[in-house]
């Protein structure tokens, strides 16, 4: 065990939102949850190979468990092992993850498997801080992958365990704190050490999981039907939804786009981003506004608006719809250069194969709606 009751540790423990007995109470409740987990029905993780752990791990960042998993099925179809997905193209993997969004983790996901089957003869690492090493894992994952996978004694904690913790023990914890969230994991692995071989880490932290999306959510828990309920303080005195404290709400930076779906031939116009935010997918003609379009032989017509909510910020994008005279030939090698980028023409059918973010998706629906409608050209000549 890590920590213990010595006196000389207990005021920066204080400080730190620990105090004594935390510990015991949440390893009580850690073992009636040991019970409430073995009877749930957990689908995503059937089998738990080191690399389905590692597969749902990334898929379940940011993403449901009820979204993700017909990714994660299909996802293993196509690389059932760690060989196969670092064999696999990086683009193909990020198609795979088209639709879930937080894209950037596709790419991790790759770049992890490279580096297992190059540095670590194609075994996923047991070791949280070796773990913690790989590209795109942090240690919520870290965590989540060596105690599921390979039942080490540590904790998984995001905002969600937070929230549990705070409420069982009713303190003022925060979601997004980092010396909360270590205060938390501490708390947490202090109870797995006094558990010892009784429970089984990796259960423990599915368990959590499941219960904050399911029971112990943000708002209105459903703490008639929580297991927990008897070691749970906030219950006792009423007041679980006064924990974890709130942040003050914070505004999301809005972006506005406009985007032109230039057809020609039997395809569009698209670029792969090399921007951080959605990097490696694939966009269409980007303008500053519908004004900067290019000069182009084609009207535009305003086909729809989308709101795309990111973690960090907000798009507003309207979309426009044109189409070139087949005749319109490019001197650039095929190549359609408007400001600084280039966009390459792609038939519908390579289309399908490369990884657009679900904005873009909506955006081809309605350029497809419009053709099918006959639209009249309505503004936005030029
Ligand atoms: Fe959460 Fe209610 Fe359960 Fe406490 S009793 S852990 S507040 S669901």
């Amino acid at each position: 065990m890590k920590r213990n009751n010595d006196a000389k540790r207990l005021p920066k423990d204080a400080e730190n939102g620990i105090s004594d007995g935390d510990a015991a109470q949440i390893a009580a409740a850690f073992a009636v949850l040991a019970d409430w987990v073995s009877g749930r029905e957990l689908v995503f993780r059937d089998e738990r190979t080191p690399y389905r752990v590692l597969v749902a791990e990334f898929m379940l960042q940011q993403t449901q468990a009820k979204t993700m998993l017909p990714y994660y099925q299909r996802f293993l179809s196509a690389w059932p092992t760690v060989q196969a997905l670092a064999a696999a193209s990086k683009e193909d993997v990020l198609a795979a993850f088209a639709g879930l969004g937080y894209y950037r983790r596709a790419g991790y996901l790759h770049e992890t498997a490279n580096r297992i089957v190059r540095v670590h003869g194609s075994r996923v690492p047991a070791d949280p801080d070796t773990l913690l090493s790989l590209p795109g894992i942090g240690r919520y994952t870290a965590n989540a992958i060596a105690s599921i996978a390979f039942g080490k004694r540590v904790a998984a904690v995001d905002g969600n365990v937070v929230r549990v913790l705070a409420r069982l023990l009713r303190k003022p914890f925060r979601r997004s704190n980092q010396q909360d969230l270590n205060a938390v994991r501490t708390i947490a692995e202090d109870a797995f050490a006094l558990l010892g071989d009784t429970v089984h880490a990796g259960d423990i932290n599915e368990a959590l999981m499941d219960l904050s999306a399911t029971i112990c959510k943000p708002t209105s828990p459903l703490c008639s039907t929580c297991p927990v309920r008897a070691h749970c303080l906030a219950f006792a005195h009423g007041d679980q939804e006064k924990y974890p404290l709130k942040p003050p709400a914070k505004e999301k930076p809005v972006t506005t786009v406009s985007y032109l779906l230039l057809e020609q031939h039997n395809g569009f116009y698209v670029r792969r981003r090399r921007e951080s935010l959605l990097k490696d997918t694939y966009e269409f003609v980007r303008l500053a506004s519908i004004e900067d379009a290019p000069e182009l032989p084609a009207i535009a017509l305003s086909i729809g608006k989308v709101t795309h909510v990111f973690s960090h910020r907000v798009w507003k994008a309207e979309f426009f719809y044109a189409r070139l005279p087949d005749t319109f030939v490019q001197e650039n090698d095929g190549v359609l250069r408007i400001g600084s980028l280039d966009y390459h023409l792609v038939g519908k059918e390579q289309m399908k194969q490369l990884p657009f973010a679900s904005l873009f998706k909506t955006a081809l629906e309605y350029a497809r709606q419009t053709k099918t409608q006959n639209m009249t050209p309505a503004a936005n000549e030029h």
